[in-house]
């Protein structure tokens, strides 16, 4: 498997769900849903030529193309396996996709986003992002330090 860091895309199969949230809190391109196992998965892995994410062990008889077979049950362990195994960089660009739809956040203007966030949030934030598909606003709240404080806990472990 050639891989390199920038450009791998995923698709997690439908086991794998807490791994494919934070592959995107890391701001990687991975789909992920209920459709997605056995052939499902495999078909959606060709048509965008996506690196698959699987427990599946079975999944190999089916001929797909390239796949990482994940071996821990743990999304901790999931984490570093996939981290290592494709040379990421956990905190290249995190918190730049929505973890809803996987699609990359555009800057919003703060005027922009006024009716869309609460008051205390717009009194108090100045960076807004927002997701072109479901409108959803992101902005850096606490709770990303701890993100952070995991993805680096993941990657010096
Ligand atoms: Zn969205």
């Amino acid at each position: 498997m050639e891989v390199t860091g920038k450009e791998i895309k995923f698709a997690a199969d439908r086991m794998l769900g807490k791994l494919a949230k934070w592959l995107r809190i890391m701001g990687q391109d991975v789909i992920y849903g209920q459709h997605l196992s056995g052939y499902g998965l495999i078909r959606a892995a060709r048509l965008e030529n996506r690196l698959i994410l699987t427990r599946d062990r079975k999944l190999k008889s089916k001929q797909p193309p390239d796949f990482l077979f994940i071996e821990s049950d743990h999304y901790r362990e999931q984490l570093r396996q996939v981290i290592q195994a494709c040379g990421l960089n956990p905190l290249d660009k995190p918190f730049s996709r929505c973890l809803e739809c996987n699609l990359v956040l555009q800057p919003q203007s703060k005027a922009a986003v006024e009716k869309a966030v609460p008051a205390y949030v717009y009194s108090t934030q100045e960076n807004f992002f927002s997701c072109p598909k479901c409108r959803r606003v992101y902005w850096p709240a606490t709770h990303h330090q701890r993100m952070i404080e995991e993805l680096k806990a993941v990657e010096s472990a």
